[in-house]
């Protein structure tokens, strides 16, 4: 069941939801009642409990471009070392082969 984060426009609160149905209204800050609440990446929602220090990569992660797989790839780097071993070897291994592809790609477009 996935969890989603949302962050409150209105007073910045940062609250976790499970599974939010999208026939039900928008979820409301429990803080000051505003339903002006962005939605976080889920995968955020793995980074539950280690709040502080993590909370800045959280915000770093909304503001992600998914189609700038260089930038994803450094944010999931820094995630990494936050998280310890607990992402584990295949996650260090399908980053080095994102990395080395992106690589290739970029000394074929220099060839060109
Ligand atoms: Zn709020």
């Amino acid at each position: 069941m996935p969890i989603y984060e949302y962050r409150c426009e209105s007073c910045g609160l940062k609250f976790s939801v499970v599974f939010w149905p999208p026939d039900r209204p928008e979820p409301r800050c429990r803080r000051c009642g505003s339903t002006r609440a962005r939605r976080l990446i889920s995968r955020v929602a793995l980074l539950r409990g280690e709040e502080d220090r993590l909370d800045r990569l959280a915000d770093e992660a909304a503001g992600l471009d998914e189609d700038d797989p260089r930038s994803v790839e450094r944010w999931a780097r820094r995630l990494g070392k936050e998280m310890g071993e607990e992402l584990g070897e295949d996650f260090e291994q399908a980053l080095a082969e994102a990395e080395s592809e992106a690589s290739r790609e970029e000394s074929a477009a220099e060839g060109s």
